[in-house]
């Protein structure tokens, strides 16, 4: 059997836009004449692919939670049909499933503490776990954001792989070189590498090819399906055996930023799967013939959408910049946002203490009512993790302020130049909801006087936001200055 392999993945994903206090997504102008940009790119992607033959039995891939909870509830057809299409691979000889899962809701792992690392991990695997049934092997990282000890996570939690860009590959050393040299082009395609990992642990790393990944992505490969296969084939066919040449990108390119691209996609897929010399594969199944030949140390802090590392989404560098937008916002906006995490995290602490056992255990348990929202599973949870003191009520509503102060950590917020942009301002959102669902409290005038002085000039604006996208008659904080 051939040992060249192809892999195409997808990393299927869109912020979640649903108002925090209502749980619905608003109407979106700019998405006409859908009402917002979840229904459209379902329509231009997501449900395409999923109609024979199916991309998501032929490709890796992941989807966001959040986005998959959309359309659990939106378009269980489309839901049932990436589902299916994991399950059918699976169900091959030998096969191994597509999917992947995703850290939560899309935070920048490198730039969170500890414990929201660790909750992103553990409730990614298992709304995984509920929607595809079984444990995930391989994890998507945000916008492949990483560090070591985001590696050391995934490990914890029992992933055996991620996927990174190329230029996040530092150093490599071959089993057969005693020397590490610094990471080239075509490191890529040799499989997977090894990073070993502080704790002596270690997780396999895949790294996608940057030029034929970029041709999908952005220089319009997808206006020709036996092209794209073409150039498949052809990295496929170069060089030593055994090889992968794998393309990452966010799976939108498939029907939603390029029209049709779904159609090119299975017009690749098929012309690659009829070539005897290349066989199609998923990272998991390469993995499981093709353990790591080479060690890695990957480049610490690093992404795949920002040359310099994490910097977009803290405002050190301009990625994403336009005429007439800024930057400045940025590093403001995250201080902001970290110092209002640290307050509810006491308060979170405080009042949990009487209510929880362990109130950090019980949040990264909480994924498993919002999977399941029967009182059964409830009841459940609080026989496990409440006090003879709890309250439903006032555990979860405890629960719920933990929830959004992790929502609002959304990588979406940081990577535009508009700082009243739909991506910011719903972060914002989030914060507020965090704390209108904290139910007050002595502190409540000192953590937004706090927050307010951290913005600086950023914060008359952001306040009013607050106050104006709260839905009238709803009970909540007021952020506008005394
Ligand atoms: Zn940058």
């Amino acid at each position: 059997m051939t040992e060249r392999y192809v892999c195409v993945h997808g990393h299927f994903y869109q912020p979640p836009r649903e108002n925090p206090w209502t749980g619905l997504v608003d109407e979106e102008a700019s998405a006409a004449p859908w009402h917002d940009w979840n229904e459209r790119i379902t329509d231009e992607c997501y449900a395409p692919n999923a109609a024979p033959p199916s991309t998501y039995e032929r490709i890796s891939f992941d989807v966001g939670p959040t986005l998959m909870e959309w359309l659990g509830r939106h378009r269980p057809d489309v839901h049932r049909g990436i589902v299916d299409g994991d399950a059918a691979a699976a169900g091959r000889s030998g096969g191994r499933g597509g999917a992947i899962a995703q850290a939560y809701n899309h935070m920048i792992l490198p730039l969170a503490n500890e414990r929201d690392r660790r909750s992103q991990v553990r409730w990614g695997a298992a709304d995984f776990e509920h929607r595809f049934g079984r444990r995930p092997e391989g994890m998507w990282l945000p916008e492949t954001a990483v560090d070591l000890a985001t590696l050391e996570t995934l490990a914890d939690e029992g992933i055996r792989f991620t996927v990174l860009a190329p230029r996040q590959a530092d150093q490599v050393r071959f089993a057969d070189a005693d020397a590490w040299s610094p990471a080239e082009d075509g490191m890529a395609q040799a499989g997977a590498y090894r990073q070993v990992l502080p704790s002596g642990r270690d997780i396999a790393l895949f790294f996608y090819d940057g030029d034929l990944s970029r041709a999908v992505a952005f220089d319009g490969l997808l206006h020709d399906g036996d092209e794209y296969a073409r150039r498949l084939r052809t990295a496929a066919e170069a060089g030593s055996e055994p090889r992968l040449v794998s393309v990452a990108t966010d799976g939108e390119s498939y029907g939603h930023h390029h029209a049709h691209g779904e159609m090119a996609l299975a017009r690749a897929l098929d012309e690659v799967d009829r070539d005897p010399a290349v066989n199609l594969t998923t990272f998991a199944a390469y993995l499981d013939r093709h353990p790591p030949r080479a060690d890695v140390r990957i480049l610490e802090d690093s992404s795949w959408s920002c040359a310099h590392g994490v910097s977009r989404w803290t405002g050190a560098c301009e990625c994403g910049l336009r005429d007439g937008g800024s930057v400045s916002w940025r590093q403001p906006l995250r201080d902001a946002l970290d110092g209002l995490r640290d307050a509810l995290a006491l308060r979170f602490e405080q009042a949990g203490e009487s209510l929880l056992r362990d109130p950090w255990a019980a949040r990264d348990d909480y994924i498993r009512c919002l999977l399941d929202p029967s009182p059964n599973v409830r009841e459940d949870f609080l026989a496990a993790h409440g006090t003879s003191r709890s309250s439903g009520e006032s555990v979860f509503a405890l629960l719920e302020q933990q929830r959004y102060a992790m929502l609002m950590f959304t990588s979406c917020g940081w990577f535009f130049d508009d700082p009243d942009g739909l991506e910011p301002r719903q972060v914002l959102r989030y914060a507020a909801r965090a704390l209108d669902v904290s139910r007050g409290g002595p502190a409540t005038a000192s953590i937004i006087h706090d927050f307010q002085l951290t913005l600086g000039p950023l914060a008359s604006l952001y306040s009013r936001i607050i106050d104006e996208d709260r839905p009238p008659g709803e009970a909540g904080v007021s952020w506008q200055a005394p």
